[in-house]
């Protein structure tokens, strides 16, 4: 079912002219700035400064100055967390402008927006909480002449790199933690929907942020993000998108041994034994494969279904695949917005082409759709797809569904491993010790069990293999913005190391 674009939505909408934020001070830099044109509407409606190389040394300065000099590694973690709560609730007070946003910005549905603006408020008081609760850890059990304290300290400056399909949300799986670590931060959003990122810049100065502890710099990865991840000054890199950029943001960091976490990309399965309630099976394999038009990190972009049901499954995953609306992101009844860029649709119908030539059956879809403007593609079922095929292997991010079979639990598991990704994935049967067997051998930062695409800010996020190092969210996330430091101290009488015969003395390498 498709939403035709509503074409006066945004007739009267004047683009927004954004600067970005550099030591507190809001700049325009100097070269021309990045157009955004909506993908849906195909009208320019947001304009972002096109930052520089010295932009982000600049603001690598700020931090730096900001974490070395400044007050907020030395503020209380109450103190910083109250900022954190304030952040959170002004957030909450600018949700519908953040989502306006990220909907003309990204081509997103509205009401899925609101969403994760939602999601997103509850990750920043989730993050304020954990503030309050790092700590280290102390041995009192090293002998009357010894105490030992660990400690754990904020890393230091971060940069923080964002991809475009969830503007919002991503940033604010990292910059919170970073933030109630005690961590200066220079952030770069996607150069396509910076304009979120920009409007929490705001957020945080109001809420009490001290200058030059959050910088943004916008503009383009090569310029702007290849600084962040390279420059000396910076201690770790915070990145999330493709996991090409994500080796080539290693490969920078590694030369100055900078730590790293990569949130990259993921080609998840979801696998369906004949005995799983296959109602809300087919429910969730709608969902997981055209959630956010499929341009979505943990898509469930691969099915593996048993042989004994994947003919009837795969038809009633076409018939409701027709009811799902496809349209205008202003609609609130549209479930799927439009693509991100003509170049990225034409990629994604490149894979359906190249999938049809290798022998993969449409079921449904397959084509882009005319929606009066913009761009959009019909959500799409490929089956007969075969594990070897570059459509059951490559993250297409659109909404295409690769269905491929299996007849023994082995091979249900070989299949979902086969690949170089490992994000999530999903499993679907009664039996709990189906479930429990797949959960326990699917390679996968992430197993669903009976659902799909569930999570909380409690619960940890990221890949195995190359779908990225580290996890984002849960209880340890902020102590990934921390280094460990030890305090080995010692108490009373001594010990000479030149008189080994008194006592010997354990030497440490
Ligand atoms: P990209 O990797 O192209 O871009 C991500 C960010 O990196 C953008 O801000 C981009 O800037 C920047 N960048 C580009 N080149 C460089 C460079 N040389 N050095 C430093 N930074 C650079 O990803 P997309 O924006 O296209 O996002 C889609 C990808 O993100 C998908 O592959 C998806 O799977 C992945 N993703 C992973 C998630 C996860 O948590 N695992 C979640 C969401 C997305 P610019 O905008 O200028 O190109």
């Amino acid at each position: 079912m498709t939403v035709l674009v509503n074409p006066t939505a945004l007739s009267n909408h004047k683009a927004r002219d954004f600067r970005m934020l550099i030591d507190g001070k809001w700049e325009a830099g100097a070269a021309d700035p990045i157009e955004r044109v909506a993908p849906s509407h195909g009208v320019v409606v947001s304009r972002f400064p096109t930052g520089s190389k010295t932009d982000a040394e600049r603001a690598i300065a700020a931090a730096r100055k900001a974490f070395d000099l400044g007050p907020w590694p030395r503020m209380t973690a109450s103190e910083r967390s109250a900022i954190l709560l304030k952040a959170a609730d002004l957030i909450a007070a600018r949700a519908e402008e953040l989502a306006f946003l990220d909907a003309i910005e990204a081509g997103k549905p509205i009401t899925q927006v609101r969403g994760e603006i939602a999601g997103s408020v509850d990750i920043w008081r989730y993050a304020a909480a954990l503030a309050r609760d790092l700590h280290g850890e102390s041995y009192n059990t090293l002998g009357d002449g010894t105490l030992g304290v660990v400690l754990r300290e904020a890393i230091g400056v971060v940069s923080i790199i964002t991809p475009w399909n969830f503007p919002f949300l991503i940033v604010g799986q990292k910059l919170p933690f970073a933030l109630a670590a005690g961590c200066t931060t220079v952030v770069k959003p996607s150069e396509l929907t910076s304009g979120s990122t920009l409007v929490l810049g705001e957020i945080l100065q109001e809420a009490g942020i001290p200058e030059g502890v959050v910088n943004i710099v916008t503009g383009r990865g090569p310029e702007v993000g290849a600084v962040m991840t390279s420059h000396p000054d910076v201690d770790m890199v915070s990145f999330t998108g493709s996991t090409g950029v994500g080796k080539l943001t290693m490969s920078n960091a590694a030369q100055t041994l900078k730590k790293v976490s990569l949130e990259l990309g993921g080609k998840n399965p979801q696998i369906a034994f004949p005995d799983a309630d296959l109602d809300a099976f087919i429910d969730a394999a709608v969902f997981g494969a055209y959630f956010n038009a499929g341009e979505c990190c943990n898509a469930g972009s691969r099915l593996i279904l048993h042989k004994s049901i994947a003919s009837d499954v795969v038809k009633r995953i076409a018939e409701l695949s027709k009811a799902v609306k496809v349209g205008d992101p202003l609609d609130p009844s549209t479930q799927v917005g439009a693509i991100i860029t003509p170049q990225h649709l034409e990629k994604i119908s490149g894979y359906v082409a190249g999938a049809r030539s290798s022998g993969a059956r449409v079921a449904h879809g397959g084509e882009t759709l005319d929606l009066g403007m913009g761009q959009f593609m019909a959500p799409t079922i490929l089956e007969a797809v075969t594990p070897d095929m570059a459509v059951a292997r490559e993250e297409v991010f659109g909404p295409v569904l690769s269905v491929l079979t299996f007849e023994t639990t082995a091979e249900a598991i070989g299949t979902a491993n086969s690949i170089d990704y490992g994000l999530s994935a999903g499993v679907w049967s009664r039996d709990f010790d189906t479930c429990l067997t797949v959960g326990r051998s699917v390679r996968a930062g992430t197993v669903w069990m009976n659902t799909f695409m569930d999570g909380a800010s409690e619960l940890p996020f990221g890949g195995y293999k190359q779908s990225g190092l580290g996890r984002e969210l849960g209880r340890h996330a902020v102590e990934d913005y921390t280094e460990t430091k030890t305090l080995n101290m010692h108490i009373g009488k001594r010990t000479s190391w030149w008189m080994p015969q008194t006592e010997s003395r354990l030497g440490r390498s």
